[in-house]
């Protein structure tokens, strides 16, 4: 299998990430952007959490940055749109990213993905393709009880390292979220496994995204 690398290590690569709760960006694509930092990739991120309102947004902060410790450049907004109702405020969410368009360049974008059984993911990322039209999406997955797994066609492999500060960090920022009973090392570790297996990764595991188009130059 050929395989195509977004940057090599000391490229500076300039990444969009979009979650619409505080987690999100860290479940989907936390361990590619630390495998991206950790291979020397000079990440410029501009991250978003767009509901991260009141007691979550501390959180929320502290998360991404630790997640970001190594990057080149980063910075970070918390929307206060509503949990659970994305698709009523659209209007004002899509003015919110017509906005950020203005400021941001990204070379790829993480965000949601549209088979997403959660009303605010599915939300983003009809936004996020309506909005960014010029750019590599890649759509990742969030485990939750629905049950909304589906077959992805990118996969970007896990060292061990990687996958395990992944975890740690996850379960060391996201206090709140223990009351959900999915939340623990071995759902995330068990994804990545399976994922890691559908791509033959060398050190076994992996994150899936969707990309629905890209541009071979
Ligand atoms: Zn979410």
């Amino acid at each position: 299998m050929r395989k195509i690398s977004l940057a090599a290590p000391g490229d500076r690569l300039s990444v969009l990430c979009l979650g619409a709760h505080s987690d999100d960006i860290e479940i989907g694509a936390g361990g590619t952007i630390l495998s991206l930092l950790a291979e020397g990739v000079q990440l410029d991120v501009h991250w978003c959490v767009l509901s991260a309102g009141n007691e979550r947004a501390a959180e929320a902060r502290r998360s991404a940055e630790a997640f970001l410790q190594r990057a080149a450049s980063y910075s970070i907004e918390l929307g206060a749109f509503q949990d659970s109702f994305f698709p009523s405020q659209s209007r004002e969410i899509k003015s919110w990213l017509l906005a950020l368009r203005e400021r941001v360049h990204p070379d790829v974008i993480f965000t949601h993905s549209g088979e997403d059984a959660h009303q605010d993911h599915r939300e983003i990322n009809k936004l996020t393709t309506n909005v960014f039209r010029d750019h590599l999406v890649m759509e990742y997955e969030i485990p939750k009880w629905d049950g909304d797994f589906c077959r992805r066609n990118t996969y970007v492999p896990l060292s061990e390292d990687a996958l395990n500060m992944k975890v740690a960090l996850l379960l060391e920022h996201f206090g709140t979220q223990r009351s959900k009973d999915w939340f623990d090392a071995e759902t995330f570790r068990g994804l990545a496994r399976l994922r890691g297996m559908e791509c033959r990764a060398p050190a076994r595991f992996a994150e899936a995204f969707t990309v629905r188009k890209f541009v071979l130059a």
